[in-house]
Order: structure tokens, then C-alpha cells, then sequence
């Protein structure tokens, strides 16, 4: 699934916000700073249509990007800035936890981490968040290109043990500069739009 048009459909504060049609939607959910937005950027060859290093505070909302006219990308907000109050991260989990539950239209959510680094306590729970909503439990491990080939099975083989993923093949490395592995997503998006 090449993406030809991609426009920022809607900003949702609150539930009352989501788009009220029944187009597919696959989701996006990382830590911040993690490459989130970068790959947002790359998979849909635009140079900035997701905002890039977000801060705390200006995050807070659900993005629904639509693409092709067919099915929307949407960007969830980032966790685990370091200073959030406890009503901001309830915010965020509500806000999360009411989109993962009750959205018909998402087919699956792919968690973003970065390939250099052990999984932290909080994507171990993003993880079980989705996997408890029965999606896959797809992860997009990304900044590739910045480890060298040698490593590249030492750091998946981290992520899968973190997160606890039986599957290797749930894993996607991925480089928002190099756009490696561009293809088999598009293809796995293919796939999902279609089941
Ligand atoms: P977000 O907060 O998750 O949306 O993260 P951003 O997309 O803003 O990326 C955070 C930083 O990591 C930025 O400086 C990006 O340029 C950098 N970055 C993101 N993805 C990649 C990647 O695949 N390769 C490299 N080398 N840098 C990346």
C-alpha cells in the first residue's frame, strides 16, 4: 500500500472529536522522542506532515491522518516525559486506554521503539495494553541506522525479550532516514487494511 494522499483529517481532544465513519484506521503509539513522527513522515514520503520532537503539553491529542481515501494512519500521543504531573499521565491513559477499547475502525496498533534501547517499564505496559485489546502486537523498532549490521540481532532479540514476544516476526527494524524496510510495511498495512 503506497501512500500517494495523506492529509491531517481531524485533532481529537475527547472521543466526541474521532471522524464518524467506519474507514480502517491503523495506530501509532511511542514513547516520545522515540521516532514517532519521523515515521510518520517517511512512511508517507512527506517532509513534515506529523510534527517532529513534540513538547510536553502541545500532545495531548489523537491525530487522524487519512490516506488514500481508504484508511487513515492515526498518530496517538507520546508517553514518558519526564515531567508530567499524575493528571496529566491519567489524561493520557484515558485518553489511550477509551481509543484502544471502544474505536471499531482500528485494525491494529503498532507500538514504536527505539532499536538502540531496552524497552522501558512503560512500553512493557503500552505493549500489554494492546495485546489485553486484542491486536497483534505489532513493534516498529526504529533509528536502524544507527547501529551497525553486527548488532542489529542483539538489540530485536532485547526487544523481544522485554516485551515478552514469542513471534520475531512481529518485529519490524525500520530507519526513517534510510526508509528501510519502507516496503514490508507497506505491504503488512496492505494486508491489515484488507482483512
Ligand atoms: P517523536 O517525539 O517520537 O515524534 O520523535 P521524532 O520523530 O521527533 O524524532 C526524535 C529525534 O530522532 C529527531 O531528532 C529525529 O530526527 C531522530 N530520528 C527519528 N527517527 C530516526 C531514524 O530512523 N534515524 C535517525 N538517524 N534519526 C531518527
Amino acid at each position: 500500500m503506497k501512500i500517494k494522499n495523506i492529509e491531517l483529517e481531524q485533532v481529537a481532544g475527547f472521543k466526541a472529536q474521532w471522524p464518524k465513519d467506519s474507514l480502517p484506521e491503523i495506530a501509532f503509539v511511542g514513547r516520545s522522542n522515540v521516532g514517532k513522527s519521523s515515521f510518520i513522515n517517511s512512511f508517507s514520503n512527506r517532509k513534515a506532515i506529523a510534527r517532529t520532537s513534540s513538547k510536553p503539553g502541545k500532545t495531548r491529542t489523537i491525530n487522524f491522518y487519512r490516506v488514500n481515501d481508504n484508511f487513515r494512519l492515526v498518530d496517538l500521543p507520546g508517553y514518558g516525559f519526564a515531567k508530567v504531573s499524575k493528571a496529566e499521565k491519567a489524561k493520557w491513559d484515558k485518553l489511550i486506554n477509551e481509543y484502544l477499547h471502544d474505536r471499531e475502525n482500528l485494525k491494529e496498533v503498532f507500538l514504536i521503539v527505539d532499536i538502540r534501547h531496552e524497552p522501558t517499564a512503560l512500553d512493557k505496559q503500552m505493549y500489554e495494553w494492546i495485546i489485553d485489546s486484542g491486536y497483534m502486537g505489532f513493534v516498529i523498532a526504529t533509528k536502524f541506522d544507527k547501529i551497525s549490521k553486527g548488532q542489529i540481532q542483539k538489540h530485536i532479540k532485547q526487544i523481544k525479550k522485554k516485551l515478552e514476544i514469542e513471534d520475531e516476526g512481529l518485529i519490524f527494524a525500520y530507519s526513517s532516514e534510510t526508509k528501510h524496510n519502507k516496503d514490508v510495511l507497506e505491504e503488512q498495512v496492505e494486508v491489515i487494511i484488507n482483512a
